[in-house]
């Protein structure tokens, strides 16, 4: 948990430039108040039931675990509305806004999920949505550009950089010092300024509270004895961690992309190559070079093709309550056609990371090992035609 001023250990605080102090303050000041109150809890209680589908299924996936020789559960938040457990967090942070009295909403987006989560939010309520994006996403990433815009939303490219997701923030963060008065910026993960990283997990932890009931349902006790999720951010981690955070015999795996290879120099292995530093508001690890600068990470899975990672999972990882996994390319698209032809279900790319570390952790046979299955992998379906001879 964090402390006063938003730090969990030496990771986390509110790095920003003078002219953010507003805006994150207001934030700081608000964001417990707001959605502690009875109210919030009800409507968002009640968004989460009946708008997004909660709760997500806890599926005992039978040939997998056969396969494994061990008992996996599988916590569907593919099966959300708009796919993935990225809406958990934008209709809680959209309640948040209104509540701030605020009329436009901005947001970054790299492949486009949380983009498209935030554009579904804005639409159901009414309220102007702009979306920053690369504009190499923009081409990249296509039919959610389109999801996007049909939903209301308007997309800018931005154009400077590299021209993804690090110049989409920096046109983001932008925008929000230019309108500090009406306009909410909703982060997609648990990273950025406090209290970014403590308000989205917390509206994430619904999939653990879900789990908790879930798991004494169908196996008699509320603890699984190994949680496994992919970490880009690290917001579905963090959500499928919560309540298990303190209960140390829960092991607590983190998987990280490695792209070509760890030591390839085409990675997102943050928890192995990253050093410690400042990146978008917030001290964590993250992969630079000695004098600073930000080396461009890469992964096939653009959800966790991220130089950082949350401070909130620095932590972890550096305090060994969270053991980090690296997985690379070539073996999550394995994993993600194996998922497929045993139990029926394409994840998301980035998910796939998470299932293909089933090959790397050490575990028994009576052990119950829950994995956050994140998203679908409708919107990969073409980098996964491309590899059909992986099969
Ligand atoms: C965005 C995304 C991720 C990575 O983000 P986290 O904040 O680390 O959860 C993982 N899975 C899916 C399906 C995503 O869309």
């Amino acid at each position: 948990m964090i402390d006063r001023r938003g730090y969990y250990g030496e990771f986390g605080g509110a790095f920003i430039p003078e002219m953010l102090h507003p805006n994150v303050e207001e934030l700081q000041r608000n964001y417990l108040k707001i959605s502690e109150s009875e109210e919030f809890k009800k409507e968002f209680n009640q968004l989460l039931k009946d708008y997004v589908g909660r709760p997500s299924p806890l599926y005992f996936a039978k040939r997998l675990s056969e396969h494994y020789g061990t008992n996996i559960y599988l916590k569907r938040e593919d099966l959300n509305h708009t796919g993935a457990h990225k809406i958990n967090n934008t209709i809680g942070q959209i309640l948040i806004a209104q509540r701030l009295g605020k009329k436009r909403i901005i947001a970054e987006t790299g492949a486009g999920q949380h983009g498209v989560a935030t554009a579904t939010v804005c639409a159901l309520m009414g309220i102007e949505c702009i979306v920053y994006m690369g504009s190499v996403d923009i081409e990249r990433q296509a039919p959610n550009v389109s999801r996007m815009r049909m939903l209301g939303t308007e997309v800018r490219p931005a154009t400077s950089g590299s021209q993804t997701l690090k110049d989409a923030t920096n046109e983001a963060i932008r925008d929000w010092i230019n309108n500090p008065e009406d306009t909410h910026y909703i982060i997609g993960s648990v990273v950025g300024p406090h209290p970014y990283p403590d308000m989205v997990a917390r509206f994430q932890s619904v999939i653990s509270e879900e789990m908790l009931w879930q798991l004494k349902e169908q196996t008699g006790k509320e603890d699984p004895d190994i949680i496994v999720a992919c970490v880009g951010g690290g917001s579905n981690a963090a959500g499928a961690y919560y309540h298990y955070l303190n209960k140390k015999d829960v092991r607590l795996v983190a998987v990280e992309a490695a792209g070509l290879g760890v030591h390839s120099g085409e990675s997102a292995a943050t928890s192995v190559l990253g050093t410690k530093g400042v990146i978008h508001g917030s001290r964590t690890l993250l992969m630079q070079t000695d004098d600073g600068q930000i080396i461009e990470p890469y992964s096939i899975s653009a959800g966790l093709d991220y130089p950082g990672i949350g401070p909130m999972h620095a932590h972890l990882i550096s305090t060994e309550r969270a053991e980090a996994v690296s997985v690379t390319d070539e073996d999550a698209l394995k994993a993600a056609f194996f998922l497929a032809r045993i139990e029926g279900i394409i994840p998301a790319l980035e998910t796939a990371h998470a299932f293909a570390a089933l090959d790397d952790i050490e575990y028994g046979k009576d052990d119950v090992i829950v994995v956050c299955l994140s998203g679908r992998g409708d919107k990969d379906l073409g980098t996964y035609i491309k590899h059909f001879d992986k099969i």
